[in-house]
Protein backbone atom coordinates (compact mmCIF):
# COMPACT_ATOMS: atom_id res chain seq x y z
CA UNK A 1 0.00 0.00 0.00
CA UNK A 2 1.36 3.57 -0.44
CA UNK A 3 2.22 5.61 2.25
CA UNK A 4 -1.60 7.37 2.46
CA UNK A 5 -1.09 9.40 6.25
CA UNK A 6 1.79 11.06 4.08
CA UNK A 7 0.15 11.59 0.61
CA UNK A 8 -3.15 12.57 2.17
CA UNK A 9 -0.78 15.78 4.09
CA UNK A 10 -0.28 17.05 0.68
CA UNK A 11 -3.57 17.73 -0.17
CA UNK A 12 -4.83 20.51 2.30
CA UNK A 13 -8.34 20.28 0.55
CA UNK A 14 -8.93 17.22 2.03
CA UNK A 15 -8.47 18.25 5.45
CA UNK A 16 -12.02 19.95 5.83
CA UNK A 17 -15.40 19.00 7.37
CA UNK A 18 -18.54 18.33 5.60
CA UNK A 19 -21.76 18.29 6.68
CA UNK A 20 -20.18 17.61 10.35
CA UNK A 21 -18.25 14.83 9.10
CA UNK A 22 -14.50 14.52 7.52
CA UNK A 23 -14.58 14.89 3.80
CA UNK A 24 -14.73 11.53 1.87
CA UNK A 25 -13.70 12.61 -1.17
CA UNK A 26 -15.17 9.38 -3.77
CA UNK A 27 -15.52 11.63 -6.73
CA UNK A 28 -12.04 11.37 -8.75
CA UNK A 29 -13.75 10.05 -12.10
CA UNK A 30 -15.35 13.65 -12.29
CA UNK A 31 -11.75 15.73 -10.92
CA UNK A 32 -8.94 15.03 -8.76
CA UNK A 33 -8.04 17.28 -5.71
CA UNK A 34 -4.63 19.00 -6.26
CA UNK A 35 -1.73 18.33 -3.76
CA UNK A 36 0.44 21.34 -2.36
CA UNK A 37 3.11 20.94 -5.44
CA UNK A 38 1.13 21.31 -7.98
CA UNK A 39 -0.62 24.48 -6.16
CA UNK A 40 3.30 25.78 -5.35
CA UNK A 41 3.85 25.26 -9.28
CA UNK A 42 0.55 27.50 -10.21
CA UNK A 43 1.83 30.19 -7.35
CA UNK A 44 5.23 30.04 -8.61
CA UNK A 45 4.85 30.45 -11.81
CA UNK A 46 2.29 33.61 -11.40
CA UNK A 47 4.40 35.05 -8.87
CA UNK A 48 7.99 34.70 -10.96
CA UNK A 49 7.50 33.81 -14.22
CA UNK A 50 4.68 34.96 -16.20
CA UNK A 51 4.76 36.17 -19.63
CA UNK A 52 3.38 35.00 -22.90
CA UNK A 53 5.20 32.22 -23.98
CA UNK A 54 7.16 32.01 -27.98
CA UNK A 55 7.08 35.58 -29.08
CA UNK A 56 9.31 37.33 -26.29
CA UNK A 57 13.16 38.01 -26.26
CA UNK A 58 12.72 39.32 -22.17
CA UNK A 59 13.99 36.97 -19.59
CA UNK A 60 10.68 36.50 -18.13
CA UNK A 61 9.21 35.26 -21.93
CA UNK A 62 12.31 33.48 -22.15
CA UNK A 63 11.87 31.54 -18.54
CA UNK A 64 7.66 30.68 -19.18
CA UNK A 65 8.50 29.50 -22.81
CA UNK A 66 10.91 27.03 -21.01
CA UNK A 67 8.61 26.23 -18.26
CA UNK A 68 5.52 25.74 -20.86
CA UNK A 69 7.75 23.69 -23.48
CA UNK A 70 9.61 21.91 -20.21
CA UNK A 71 6.08 20.40 -19.09
CA UNK A 72 5.23 18.91 -22.59
CA UNK A 73 8.59 17.50 -22.66
CA UNK A 74 7.16 16.14 -19.19
CA UNK A 75 4.57 14.81 -21.01
CA UNK A 76 6.28 13.34 -23.68
CA UNK A 77 8.18 11.22 -21.42
CA UNK A 78 5.00 10.41 -19.13
CA UNK A 79 2.95 8.13 -21.86
CA UNK A 80 6.50 7.96 -23.92
CA UNK A 81 6.01 9.36 -27.09
CA UNK A 82 8.73 9.25 -29.67
CA UNK A 83 8.84 13.32 -29.83
CA UNK A 84 7.49 16.71 -27.96
CA UNK A 85 6.13 17.25 -31.42
CA UNK A 86 3.41 14.42 -30.99
CA UNK A 87 2.26 16.25 -27.66
CA UNK A 88 -0.28 18.82 -28.52
CA UNK A 89 -1.95 20.85 -25.57
CA UNK A 90 -5.48 21.08 -25.61
CA UNK A 91 -8.26 21.66 -23.19
CA UNK A 92 -8.73 18.41 -22.52
CA UNK A 93 -10.07 15.04 -23.60
CA UNK A 94 -13.08 16.80 -25.07
CA UNK A 95 -11.13 19.29 -27.33
CA UNK A 96 -8.77 16.27 -28.36
CA UNK A 97 -11.45 13.74 -29.16
CA UNK A 98 -12.85 16.88 -30.88
CA UNK A 99 -10.18 17.32 -32.91
CA UNK A 100 -9.63 14.09 -33.84
CA UNK A 101 -12.94 13.50 -35.39
CA UNK A 102 -12.52 17.22 -37.28
CA UNK A 103 -9.30 15.75 -38.59
CA UNK A 104 -11.58 12.65 -39.67
CA UNK A 105 -13.76 14.95 -41.88
CA UNK A 106 -10.75 15.71 -43.80
CA UNK A 107 -10.75 12.50 -45.21
CA UNK A 108 -13.92 10.47 -44.50
CA UNK A 109 -16.20 9.47 -47.61
CA UNK A 110 -19.80 8.31 -47.51
CA UNK A 111 -19.48 4.06 -47.67
CA UNK A 112 -16.64 4.54 -45.12
CA UNK A 113 -17.39 3.11 -41.45
CA UNK A 114 -16.38 4.91 -37.87
CA UNK A 115 -16.32 2.33 -35.37
CA UNK A 116 -16.92 3.36 -31.24
CA UNK A 117 -18.32 1.43 -28.38
CA UNK A 118 -21.23 1.66 -26.55
CA UNK A 119 -19.37 2.45 -23.59
CA UNK A 120 -17.92 5.52 -24.51
CA UNK A 121 -18.47 9.61 -22.74
CA UNK A 122 -20.40 11.33 -24.96
CA UNK A 123 -17.35 13.40 -25.54
CA UNK A 124 -15.74 10.13 -27.83
CA UNK A 125 -19.34 9.63 -29.24
CA UNK A 126 -20.84 13.08 -30.12
CA UNK A 127 -18.11 14.51 -32.05
CA UNK A 128 -18.41 10.90 -33.85
CA UNK A 129 -21.90 11.70 -34.57
CA UNK A 130 -21.01 14.68 -36.22
CA UNK A 131 -17.97 13.77 -38.51
CA UNK A 132 -20.36 10.89 -39.84
CA UNK A 133 -23.10 13.28 -40.22
CA UNK A 134 -20.56 15.42 -42.15
CA UNK A 135 -19.27 12.92 -44.38
CA UNK A 136 -22.07 10.46 -44.84
CA UNK A 137 -19.97 8.39 -43.05
CA UNK A 138 -21.90 5.76 -40.93
CA UNK A 139 -21.13 5.11 -37.11
CA UNK A 140 -21.28 1.95 -35.62
CA UNK A 141 -21.35 0.36 -32.41
CA UNK A 142 -19.37 -2.47 -30.39
CA UNK A 143 -21.79 -3.97 -27.58
CA UNK A 144 -21.12 -5.71 -24.38
CA UNK A 145 -20.82 -9.39 -23.08
CA UNK A 146 -20.28 -9.67 -19.06
CA UNK A 147 -19.92 -6.13 -18.13
CA UNK A 148 -17.10 -5.77 -20.55
CA UNK A 149 -16.51 -4.94 -24.13
CA UNK A 150 -17.59 -7.93 -26.94
CA UNK A 151 -14.05 -8.53 -28.26
CA UNK A 152 -16.25 -11.29 -31.06
CA UNK A 153 -18.28 -7.91 -31.54
CA UNK A 154 -15.70 -6.22 -32.33
CA UNK A 155 -14.16 -8.15 -34.50
CA UNK A 156 -16.82 -8.86 -36.72
CA UNK A 157 -17.55 -5.40 -37.36
CA UNK A 158 -14.10 -4.14 -38.03
CA UNK A 159 -13.76 -4.35 -42.03
CA UNK A 160 -11.67 -2.81 -44.17
CA UNK A 161 -14.33 0.07 -44.32
CA UNK A 162 -13.58 0.97 -41.00
CA UNK A 163 -11.57 4.24 -41.48
CA UNK A 164 -11.60 4.85 -37.63
CA UNK A 165 -11.79 3.01 -33.76
CA UNK A 166 -12.44 5.59 -31.57
CA UNK A 167 -12.36 3.60 -27.87
CA UNK A 168 -12.12 4.42 -24.41
CA UNK A 169 -9.09 2.78 -22.68
CA UNK A 170 -10.97 2.62 -19.27
CA UNK A 171 -15.18 3.16 -19.34
CA UNK A 172 -15.89 6.22 -16.83
CA UNK A 173 -18.90 3.72 -15.78
CA UNK A 174 -17.83 0.29 -15.38
CA UNK A 175 -14.62 0.67 -14.89
CA UNK A 176 -13.32 -1.88 -17.22
CA UNK A 177 -9.98 -1.71 -18.71
CA UNK A 178 -10.12 -2.24 -22.51
CA UNK A 179 -7.44 -4.43 -24.47
CA UNK A 180 -6.17 -1.37 -26.12
CA UNK A 181 -2.58 -2.99 -27.45
CA UNK A 182 -4.65 -6.48 -28.96
CA UNK A 183 -7.57 -4.28 -30.47
CA UNK A 184 -5.14 -1.44 -31.73
CA UNK A 185 -3.40 -4.95 -33.15
CA UNK A 186 -6.56 -6.13 -34.80
CA UNK A 187 -7.40 -2.54 -36.22
CA UNK A 188 -4.73 -2.00 -37.86
CA UNK A 189 -4.82 -5.16 -39.97
CA UNK A 190 -7.64 -3.47 -41.93
CA UNK A 191 -5.89 0.16 -41.77
CA UNK A 192 -7.74 1.57 -39.35
CA UNK A 193 -6.74 4.42 -36.92
CA UNK A 194 -6.67 4.18 -33.49
CA UNK A 195 -8.29 6.44 -31.26
CA UNK A 196 -8.17 6.08 -27.64
CA UNK A 197 -9.64 8.14 -24.85
CA UNK A 198 -7.63 8.19 -21.88
CA UNK A 199 -9.29 10.13 -19.94
CA UNK A 200 -9.73 7.58 -16.90
CA UNK A 201 -6.35 5.26 -17.57
CA UNK A 202 -3.74 7.84 -18.30
CA UNK A 203 -4.26 9.28 -14.29
CA UNK A 204 -4.55 5.51 -13.10
CA UNK A 205 -1.81 3.29 -14.70
CA UNK A 206 1.28 3.26 -16.92
CA UNK A 207 0.52 4.41 -20.51
CA UNK A 208 3.20 3.94 -23.21
CA UNK A 209 1.49 4.83 -26.50
CA UNK A 210 4.43 3.35 -28.60
CA UNK A 211 3.54 0.27 -26.92
CA UNK A 212 0.04 0.18 -27.21
CA UNK A 213 1.05 1.68 -31.33
CA UNK A 214 -2.36 4.11 -31.18
CA UNK A 215 -2.78 6.52 -33.62
CA UNK A 216 -4.31 9.04 -31.26
CA UNK A 217 -4.56 9.03 -27.27
CA UNK A 218 -6.34 11.47 -25.48
CA UNK A 219 -6.63 12.54 -21.81
CA UNK A 220 -7.38 15.34 -19.71
CA UNK A 221 -4.85 17.48 -16.89
CA UNK A 222 -7.62 17.88 -14.14
CA UNK A 223 -8.28 14.27 -13.63
CA UNK A 224 -4.77 13.48 -13.01
CA UNK A 225 -4.20 16.00 -10.12
CA UNK A 226 -3.97 19.36 -12.26
CA UNK A 227 -5.45 22.51 -13.06
CA UNK A 228 -8.49 22.34 -15.34
CA UNK A 229 -8.48 23.81 -18.98
CA UNK A 230 -6.01 21.59 -19.80
CA UNK A 231 -5.15 18.38 -21.34
CA UNK A 232 -3.37 16.63 -24.18
CA UNK A 233 -3.62 15.28 -27.75
CA UNK A 234 -0.98 12.33 -28.51
CA UNK A 235 -1.06 11.66 -32.42
CA UNK A 236 2.26 9.56 -34.58
CA UNK A 237 3.84 12.62 -36.18
CA UNK A 238 3.29 11.58 -39.68
CA UNK A 239 -0.37 11.86 -38.93
CA UNK A 240 -0.19 15.04 -37.63
CA UNK A 241 2.08 16.35 -40.46
CA UNK A 242 -0.57 15.20 -42.49
CA UNK A 243 -3.61 16.27 -40.86
CA UNK A 244 -4.90 20.47 -41.33
CA UNK A 245 -5.31 22.70 -38.11
CA UNK A 246 -8.55 22.80 -36.99
CA UNK A 247 -8.49 26.35 -35.13
CA UNK A 248 -6.30 29.26 -36.95
CA UNK A 249 -4.63 32.34 -36.06
CA UNK A 250 -1.41 33.54 -34.29
CA UNK A 251 1.17 31.31 -33.17
CA UNK A 252 0.11 28.80 -35.69
CA UNK A 253 1.31 30.09 -38.87
CA UNK A 254 4.63 30.25 -41.03
CA UNK A 255 3.54 33.14 -43.13
CA UNK A 256 0.80 35.17 -43.84
CA UNK A 257 -0.36 36.85 -46.94
CA UNK A 258 -3.35 38.83 -47.52
CA UNK A 259 -4.92 35.61 -49.98
CA UNK A 260 -3.24 32.75 -48.19
CA UNK A 261 -1.24 31.28 -44.79
CA UNK A 262 1.65 28.63 -44.23
CA UNK A 263 1.83 26.54 -41.30
CA UNK A 264 4.51 26.25 -38.93
CA UNK A 265 5.66 23.07 -37.50
CA UNK A 266 4.79 20.69 -35.23
CA UNK A 267 3.48 20.83 -32.17
CA UNK A 268 2.74 24.56 -32.59
CA UNK A 269 1.07 24.35 -36.06
CA UNK A 270 -2.57 23.09 -34.02
CA UNK A 271 -2.11 25.13 -31.19
CA UNK A 272 -3.51 28.51 -32.20
CA UNK A 273 -3.33 31.80 -29.68
CA UNK A 274 -1.93 32.59 -26.44
CA UNK A 275 -2.13 28.84 -24.80
CA UNK A 276 -3.23 27.67 -21.05
CA UNK A 277 0.55 28.28 -20.29
CA UNK A 278 -0.22 28.05 -16.05
CA UNK A 279 -2.14 24.86 -16.94
CA UNK A 280 0.41 23.03 -18.65
CA UNK A 281 2.91 23.93 -16.12
CA UNK A 282 0.54 22.77 -13.80
CA UNK A 283 -0.17 19.82 -15.36
CA UNK A 284 3.87 19.30 -15.38
CA UNK A 285 3.69 19.52 -11.99
CA UNK A 286 1.33 16.74 -11.77
CA UNK A 287 3.29 14.43 -13.34
CA UNK A 288 6.32 15.29 -11.47
CA UNK A 289 3.96 14.19 -8.21
CA UNK A 290 3.11 11.27 -10.09
CA UNK A 291 6.34 9.87 -10.65
CA UNK A 292 7.33 10.93 -7.34
CA UNK A 293 4.69 8.25 -6.02
CA UNK A 294 5.15 5.84 -9.29
CA UNK A 295 2.32 5.46 -11.38
CA UNK A 296 2.40 1.76 -10.95
CA UNK A 297 2.02 1.82 -7.14
CA UNK A 298 -0.71 4.17 -7.79
CA UNK A 299 -2.67 1.76 -9.61
CA UNK A 300 -1.67 -1.61 -7.47
CA UNK A 301 -2.95 1.08 -4.21
CA UNK A 302 -6.00 1.28 -6.43
CA UNK A 303 -6.60 -2.47 -7.22
CA UNK A 304 -6.28 -3.56 -3.61
CA UNK A 305 -9.19 -0.79 -2.68
CA UNK A 306 -11.58 -2.45 -5.48
CA UNK A 307 -10.34 -6.12 -3.87
CA UNK A 308 -10.74 -4.54 -0.19
CA UNK A 309 -14.30 -2.94 -0.54
CA UNK A 310 -15.60 -4.94 -3.82
CA UNK A 311 -17.01 -8.08 -1.25
CA UNK A 312 -18.08 -5.60 1.16
CA UNK A 313 -20.42 -3.92 -1.38
CA UNK A 314 -21.56 -7.28 -3.03
CA UNK A 315 -23.16 -7.92 0.79
CA UNK A 316 -24.99 -5.16 0.75
CA UNK A 317 -28.72 -6.59 -0.23
CA UNK A 318 -30.57 -4.87 -3.04
CA UNK A 319 -26.98 -3.50 -4.35
CA UNK A 320 -26.09 -3.62 -8.25
CA UNK A 321 -23.09 -3.31 -9.23
CA UNK A 322 -22.21 -2.51 -13.00
CA UNK A 323 -19.41 -4.00 -14.77
CA UNK A 324 -17.29 -7.17 -15.08
CA UNK A 325 -16.97 -9.30 -12.15
CA UNK A 326 -13.33 -9.84 -12.37
CA UNK A 327 -12.00 -7.26 -9.99
CA UNK A 328 -8.94 -7.80 -12.03
CA UNK A 329 -10.21 -5.82 -15.47
CA UNK A 330 -11.33 -2.93 -13.18
CA UNK A 331 -9.69 0.14 -11.75
CA UNK A 332 -11.59 2.16 -8.80
CA UNK A 333 -14.62 3.03 -10.46
CA UNK A 334 -17.58 1.46 -9.27
CA UNK A 335 -21.00 2.44 -10.30
CA UNK A 336 -23.97 1.16 -8.40
CA UNK A 337 -27.62 1.10 -7.69
CA UNK A 338 -29.71 0.27 -4.66
CA UNK A 339 -33.11 -1.20 -5.48
CA UNK A 340 -35.68 1.00 -4.96
CA UNK A 341 -33.81 4.13 -4.27
CA UNK A 342 -33.07 7.14 -6.58
CA UNK A 343 -29.10 7.39 -7.11
CA UNK A 344 -29.52 10.90 -5.92
CA UNK A 345 -31.30 10.16 -3.04
CA UNK A 346 -28.47 7.91 -2.12
CA UNK A 347 -25.85 10.73 -2.93
CA UNK A 348 -27.24 13.36 -1.04
CA UNK A 349 -27.95 10.93 1.58
CA UNK A 350 -23.73 10.33 1.53
CA UNK A 351 -23.31 14.13 1.36
CA UNK A 352 -25.07 14.31 4.72
CA UNK A 353 -22.05 12.05 5.74
CA UNK A 354 -19.29 13.84 4.37
CA UNK A 355 -18.80 11.50 1.41
CA UNK A 356 -18.42 12.85 -2.04
CA UNK A 357 -20.06 10.53 -4.96
CA UNK A 358 -21.39 11.12 -8.01
CA UNK A 359 -25.01 10.34 -9.03
CA UNK A 360 -26.41 10.58 -12.79
CA UNK A 361 -25.53 9.44 -16.24
CA UNK A 362 -22.07 10.25 -15.94
CA UNK A 363 -22.42 11.62 -19.86
CA UNK A 364 -22.30 7.84 -21.37
CA UNK A 365 -26.41 8.08 -21.72
CA UNK A 366 -26.01 5.32 -24.73
CA UNK A 367 -24.41 3.36 -22.49
CA UNK A 368 -27.04 3.79 -19.20
CA UNK A 369 -30.08 2.80 -21.84
CA UNK A 370 -28.13 -0.01 -22.71
CA UNK A 371 -27.73 -1.27 -19.36
CA UNK A 372 -31.23 -0.36 -18.82
CA UNK A 373 -31.07 2.34 -16.31
CA UNK A 374 -31.02 6.31 -16.62
CA UNK A 375 -28.64 7.09 -13.33
CA UNK A 376 -26.37 4.97 -10.47
CA UNK A 377 -24.03 6.26 -8.04
CA UNK A 378 -20.59 6.21 -9.05
CA UNK A 379 -17.63 6.06 -6.12
CA UNK A 380 -14.07 6.50 -7.43
CA UNK A 381 -10.99 6.21 -5.84
CA UNK A 382 -7.17 7.90 -6.21
CA UNK A 383 -3.83 7.23 -4.41
CA UNK A 384 -5.28 9.38 -1.70
CA UNK A 385 -8.01 6.96 -0.75
CA UNK A 386 -7.84 4.80 2.14
CA UNK A 387 -9.39 1.48 3.35
CA UNK A 388 -11.11 3.60 5.83
CA UNK A 389 -12.61 5.69 3.19
CA UNK A 390 -14.31 2.24 1.48
CA UNK A 391 -15.25 1.44 5.35
CA UNK A 392 -16.84 4.72 5.60
CA UNK A 393 -18.33 4.51 1.99
CA UNK A 394 -20.09 1.14 3.05
CA UNK A 395 -21.39 2.43 6.01
CA UNK A 396 -22.93 4.96 4.62
CA UNK A 397 -24.76 3.25 2.05
CA UNK A 398 -25.98 0.76 4.97
CA UNK A 399 -27.01 3.84 6.87
CA UNK A 400 -29.21 5.23 3.53
CA UNK A 401 -30.63 2.46 2.91
CA UNK A 402 -31.81 2.18 6.66
CA UNK A 403 -32.90 5.90 6.20
CA UNK A 404 -34.52 5.65 3.39
CA UNK A 405 -36.08 2.13 4.03
CA UNK A 406 -35.04 0.03 1.27
N1 LIG B 1 -13.88 10.49 -21.46
C1 LIG B 1 -14.05 9.90 -20.28
C2 LIG B 1 -13.97 8.40 -20.19
C3 LIG B 1 -14.29 10.68 -19.15
O1 LIG B 1 -14.47 10.11 -17.96
C4 LIG B 1 -14.34 12.09 -19.29
C5 LIG B 1 -14.61 12.98 -18.09
N2 LIG B 1 -15.72 12.61 -17.33
C6 LIG B 1 -14.16 12.64 -20.55
C7 LIG B 1 -13.91 11.80 -21.61
C8 LIG B 1 -14.22 14.11 -20.80
O2 LIG B 1 -13.16 14.75 -20.15
P1 LIG B 1 -13.15 16.35 -20.05
O3 LIG B 1 -14.47 16.75 -19.49
O4 LIG B 1 -12.01 16.60 -19.09
O5 LIG B 1 -12.90 16.89 -21.41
Amino acid sequence: MLDSEKIIKDFPILDQVVNDEALVYLDNAATTQKPKQVLDALKHYYGNDNANVHRGVHTLAERATAKFEGAREKLRSFINARSAKEILWTKGTTQSLNWVAQFARQVLQPDDEILITVMEHHSNLVPWQQAAKATGASLKFVYLKDGKLDLNDLAAKLTSKTKFLSITHVSNVLGVINPVKEITKLAHQYGTLVVVDGAQSTPHMAIDVQNLDVDFFAFSGHKMMAPTGIGVLYGKQELLEKFEPIEFGGEMIDFVYEDHSTWTELPWKFEAGTPNISGAIGLGAAVDYLNSIGIDAIHQHEQELVDYIMPKMRAISGLTIYGPEDNSLRTGVIAFNIDNLHPHDLATALDMQGIAVRAGHHCAQPLLNYLGTSATARASFYLYTTKDDCDKLVEGILQAKEFFNV
